[in-house]
């Protein structure tokens, strides 16, 4: 397991340091992104800046949110303060709805969202970030990442598939997804042993969502996905009766990857009506 130099940096395994090196890969996701000048965007994890130049070069300005203190030492050099604003720190923490606080510090809860994000993502913690991200949902107008492959499949996956769990469903609750394109190892140094994509991420306006209690919303479905095993009446039995399933005609014998978004959309608003 040993790390190599890519550009003078020894690629850290611990930070899913694998850097893009084939320009017309970096040009394809530049202009899938689409900056325009002006917008407020942050990069996750820039690394050696693949990405980061040609996107200062059309936004004017970025942000970003680096961990590794020797990379953020050279975007230091190599970026002036009116080119780049760098958050040195762990991704996972940070609170992205901070760059979009009014100047007086309080949210902007009645402005349109326009926060972007975007970054090739380190894989080691994907589905954490995948998560964390979700919580900002509403400051944000859109999210463009690459992820390994089987990741985004499990993203965008239909029911009764596979891939389908929960993350399927707790990222399609909240945003429509779209995989856009495959990216091999080779565009990378050092190559990583597994296929990526890009996936294209725009948050649902929040009266689509449908469930009226989102923290129920995802209990139900945490619990469902718990025991892929086992089935429903089993992995529901604290939030729903035999007789539950029956009023919302929905089999208790299946087990949670055959269940529609909308179904456990279904699922949670019936166990919040019959709380009230
Ligand atoms: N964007 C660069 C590229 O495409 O060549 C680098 C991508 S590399 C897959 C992931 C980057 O995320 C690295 O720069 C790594 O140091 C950084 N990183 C890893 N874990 C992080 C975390 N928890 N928070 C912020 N950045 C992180």
């Amino acid at each position: 397991m040993q790390d190599r130099e890519t550009d003078g940096h020894r690629a850290r395994k611990r930070f899913g340091q694998n850097f893009l090196s084939d320009p017309n890969i970096i040009r394809k996701i530049v202009d899938a992104i689409r900056p325009q000048p002006g917008e407020l965007l942050v990069e996750i994890g820039p690394g050696l800046g693949a990405m980061t130049a040609p996107l200062i070069e059309r936004l004017g300005h970025l942000h970003v949110v680096e961990i590794d203190r020797d990379l953020i030492a050279r975007l230091h050099e190599r970026y002036t303060p009116e080119q780049i604003t760098v958050h040195a720190g762990d991704a996972l923490k940070f609170d992205f709805s901070s760059l979009t606080a009014m100047p007086d510090g309080s949210p902007s809860a009645d402005r349109e969202p326009a926060l972007r994000i975007v970054g090739n993502l380190p894989y080691n913690i994907s589905t954490p970030i995948l998560f964390h991200l979700a919580d900002f949902a509403d400051q944000v107008k859109d999210m463009t990442f690459m992820l390994q492959k089987e990741v985004v499949m499990r993203m965008v996956a239909e029911p009764g598939t596979e891939e389908y769990g929960r993350l399927s469903v707790m990222l399609q609750y909240r945003f429509r997804m779209g995989r856009m394109f495959d990216v091999p190892p080779g565009a990378f140094r050092p190559a990583p042993k597994v296929m990526s994509s890009i996936v294209r991420m725009a948050p649902l306006p929040k009266d689509q969502l449908g469930a009226k209690d989102s923290v129920l919303f995802g209990q139900i479905v945490t619990a469902a996905f718990g025991q892929r095993r086992k089935t429903l009446k089993n992995t529901l039995r604290s939030f729903m009766t035999d007789s539950d399933f029956e009023a919302l005609g929905i089999d208790a014998g299946l087990r949670g990857e055959r269940l529609s978004l909308e179904q456990f959309v279904a699922i949670a608003n019936h166990c919040s009506a019959r709380a009230q």
